[in-house]
């Protein structure tokens, strides 16, 4: 059977991930979670002390990019990709509010972005995976077969994190999260390069009031589509 590439684009905690993966496993695809690989190489940034509040030493880390090694693996316990920060599993690591609160600044860096590019570009070589992130239809993969651009109200997507974060344990505040998405959100669409913006081609789909399975079966039919060519 014909294979494709879904793009998944959109802000912040917009449940791209989600739905990506669902839609990787019924399909039989690769998921990519792009945004895994920026926290990677922030939280790199952070151990090397080239980021903290007061201090961002952008030459220092283009400088030492090479040394960076991002992979993913899959965890046969729970079925998910995780990532691998030179061979070491940063999972974990890197869902915390301290590193999404530096990975927008790091994500900024031409250099940084085109070394994932790249790398990104090369996993999808053979079609047949479905990645998530800000620019995987406008930059990635601009000629992806099927590509969504996800949106929900902030408050809808402040909540989700929220809950994800109270989940695992971390103790953060609502309104820090309601912060750092609104920063991340300002700073991903203004950006000079590679800013988030909705493909020309990319179909929207606002889901503050669907749920997962409805949505997931929304897309799934888009992509269904593509694949036996019928759009
Ligand atoms: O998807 P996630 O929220 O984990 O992404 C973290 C950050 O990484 C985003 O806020 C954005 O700054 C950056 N990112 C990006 N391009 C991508 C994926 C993520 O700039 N393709």
């Amino acid at each position: 059977m014909k294979k494709i590439i879904i793009a998944i684009d959109g802000y912040s905690s917009t449940g791209k991930s989600t739905v990506a993966k669902q839609l990787a496993d019924y399909l039989g695809y690769i998921y990519v979670d792009t945004g895994a690989m920026y926290r990677a190489i922030t939280l790199y940034a952070m151990q090397k002390g080239y980021i903290s509040e007061n201090h961002f030493d952008k030459k220092s880390l283009v400088n030492d990019l090479q040394n960076i090694q991002i992979t993913f693996k899959l965890n046969s316990k729970t079925g998910k990709n995780e990532v691998y920060l030179n061979g070491k599993n940063v999972e974990k690591q890197i869902r915390t509010l301290e590193v999404s609160k530096f990975v927008s600044p790091i994500a900024t860096i031409s250099e940084v972005r085109k070394k994932l590019v790249e790398q990104q570009q090369e996993l999808g070589k053979e079609k047949g995976i479905v990645m998530d992130g800000r620019d995987i239809g406008t930059v990635v993969f601009p000629n992806a077969e099927l590509k969504i651009f996800m949106t929900a109200s902030l408050e809808t997507r402040a909540k989700r994190r929220y809950k994800e974060l109270v989940d695992t344990g971390e103790k953060i505040s609502y309104k820090d999260i309601v912060d750092n998405v609104k920063e991340r959100d300002f700073i991903d669409t203004t950006r000079e390069d590679s800013p988030l913006k909705k493909a020309k081609d990319a179909i929207e789909i606002d889901n503050s009031n669907l749920n997962r399975e409805d949505q997931f079966y929304t897309i799934l039919q888009l992509a269904q589509d593509r694949i036996a060519g019928r759009i």
